[in-house]
């Protein structure tokens, strides 16, 4: 093809596409201008997962009068005016660029009203273009409403019918400018159901009982260090409240929500030794430092920020971390595994490697297995197996659990779950609590292969069960399963306890005696799983004794 240039057109969804990947872009693009509006109340409304509509309603300054269509071009702002504002950015946005990025791939309508002005205006765009203008009143603030994004880009509508988890993304999403920004009232509303609300009074521990419940919140440590460069502020969980998940973890530097490699680590070294493997913590951790010791100006998202003095906010982060930590009586019994790197005779050293923190552990290649030879088992309870370098001790329970739990996981997610129908029902009876439970969560549960029906006054029938189950005890499952479906805890986490609770249902037991096929089998299950080395609960399922030791043990090396 012949060199020609690119009409605008084109080039403007080629730039769109660097700052709006997907509907989340959108909403943080808003709740951004509306934070730096200094709105003090932000309502965020998605319909379809936002590929329909994203609404941003604020009560903030308002776009006036003769900037509304400004508003909407390229490299257009209020927030900085020449290079040298670029040092020291004390706004969320700067490059000028969402608004015009919206526009170019998804209609948009504006209805605002500042204080400067009359009375409000509205404006609606198409494909970029300005259709409509009009005066019309409304208190002082602004609502953005975006709808049919990426109608007019097809590589990217074909993506967005391939995910259903965007309504998950904008949910958590405006939970973590909850957490950053406590003393603003946020509402979210999903498909017209009412998901989150804060009161904007200005308390994290407030805005995290909300988010994650009253008892997470009650437990968590605060945290307040004034480090050699940074100020470090925020809520952190002792090391006995975890999570198997990295999505407990908001980090904000100079109140932008950030991934922040260097601030997960440094989180993690001051939690050094406490937790196990496969676990994490919960934190909301803010970072405030000058301006010019900060560039956020490394990606059109701004989702990333590069430090001037890295090893100074990395050794400020993880002191605080410990400090706050050294203040609980929790932190001095470390939650160590009984054959922890460190102890003497054996080592489960391929699960932590020396120097990584926990974090990085789940994303190390040491978490795949070497190829396994089964040996034998032992005490009913340990699968004995030799890899290229020792040997292992495999729990069979644990390791089945693995299994399972990632099967369960994967077969939702394919929606492909294998199912086992009862010939004779049976009937469960359940206290009020986990009637309650239970009924909030029938359609949850039938997506993991449950069929349940209400059969009057706390009592139900179980008429399927998910095949994994097939030969536990039913109502002991579902007990167990609703008892871990803790209300308070918020949905999240749902659907991980509930493949755990199967998981550990439907799972070998220690002390059953396996043949060398079963365990054979078992190990080459446990080989195709995420995480073979620990089980859902973030235990390890295995010891390895490696031959370097075994040499060692045996004086034939010294
Ligand atoms: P940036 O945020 O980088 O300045 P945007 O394209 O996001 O660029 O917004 C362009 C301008 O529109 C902003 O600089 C601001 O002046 C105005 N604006 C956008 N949203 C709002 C809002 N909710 N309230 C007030 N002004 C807004
Ligand atoms: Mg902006």
């Amino acid at each position: 093809m012949a060199i020609r240039t690119l009409t605008p057109d084109v080039v403007a969804k080629i730039a769109a596409g660097e700052v709006i990947e997907r509907p989340v872009s959108v909403a943080k693009e808003l709740i951004e201008n509306s934070l730096d509006a200094a709105a003090t109340q932000i309502a965020v409304e998605a319909r379809a997962g936002g590929a329909e509509l994203i609404k941003v309603s604020d009560n903030g300054v308002g776009i006036p009068s003769e900037d509304l269509e400004l508003a909407f071009q390229r490299y257009a702002t209020s927030k900085i005016g020449g290079l040298e504002d670029l040092d020291r950015i004390a706004s969320l946005g700067f490059r000028g660029e969402a608004l015009a990025s919206i526009t170019a791939v998804a209609d948009v309508e504006v209805h605002t009203q500042a204080s400067s002005d009359p009375t409000g205006n509205y404006l609606s765009l198409k494909e970029g273009v300005v259709v409509r203008r009009e005066g019309r009143a409304r208190p002082r603030g602004t609502t953005i409403t975006v709808s049919r994004l990426f109608r007019y880009f097809p590589a990217r509508l074909k993506f967005l019918k391939s995910t259903s988890t965007e309504g998950g993304h904008i949910a958590h999403l405006v939970s973590q400018y909850a957490l950053a920004f406590p003393e603003v009232k946020f509402s979210l509303t999903v498909d017209g159901r009412p998901s989150m609300r804060t009161t904007g009074g200005g308390d994290l521990r407030e805005v995290v009982g909300e988010i994650y419940g009253p008892e997470v919140a009650q437990r968590m440590i605060r945290l307040e260090h004034k480090g050699g460069l940074a100020q470090v502020d925020g809520l952190i969980s002792p090391p006995a409240l975890t999570r198997s998940t990295r999505n407990y973890l908001s980090l904000f530097v100079n109140r932008r929500w950030v991934r922040s490699p260097l601030l997960t680590r440094a989180t993690a070294e001051g939690y050094r030794g406490l937790l196990s493997d496969g676990q994490h913590p919960v934190v909301v951790i803010a970072v405030s430092l000058p301006a010019q010791e900060l560039d956020v100006n490394i990606h059109p998202a701004k989702a990333q920020v590069k430090f001037c003095n890295e090893q100074a906010v990395f050794s400020d982060v993880r002191k605080a971390v410990e400090e706050a930590l050294a203040r609980t009586p929790v932190a001095a019994s470390p939650k160590a595994t009984p054959f922890s790197p460190g102890s003497p005779v054996l080592q489960s050293a391929p699960m932590v490697m020396d120097n990584e923190p926990a974090f990085a552990v789940a994303q190390l290649p040491t978490m795949e297995l070497p190829i396994l030879r089964v040996l034998g088992q032992l005490a009913n309870t340990y699968v004995i197996a030799e890899g290229p370098d020792g040997l292992y001790l495999i729990d069979q329970h644990a390791a089945h659990e693995r299994v399972i739990y990632d099967r369960v996981l994967a077969q939702r997610s394919r929606k492909d779950v294998e199912v086992q129908g009862l010939l004779q029902p049976v009937t469960i009876e359940l206290s009020p609590r986990e009637d309650e439970t239970l009924r909030c969560n029938l359609d949850l549960l039938s997506e993991f292969g449950f069929a349940i029906e209400p059969f009057g006054n706390r009592s139900y029938l179980i008429r399927a069960i998910p095949a994994v189950l097939t030969e536990g005890d039913i109502i002991g499952a579902v007990t167990m399963l609703l008892d871990s479906l803790d209300i308070r805890e918020g949905p999240s986490r749902w659907e991980d306890k509930i493949a755990e609770s199967l998981a550990c249902h439907g799972s070998i037991r220690a002390g059953q005696q396996l043949s060398t096929e079963e365990m054979r089998g078992l190990i080459k299950q446990l080989e195709q799983t995420g995480q073979p080395r620990t089980c859902p609960h973030g235990r390890s399922t295995m010891i390895h004794l490696s031959t370097h030791r075994l040499e060692k043990e045996f004086g034939r090396i010294s």
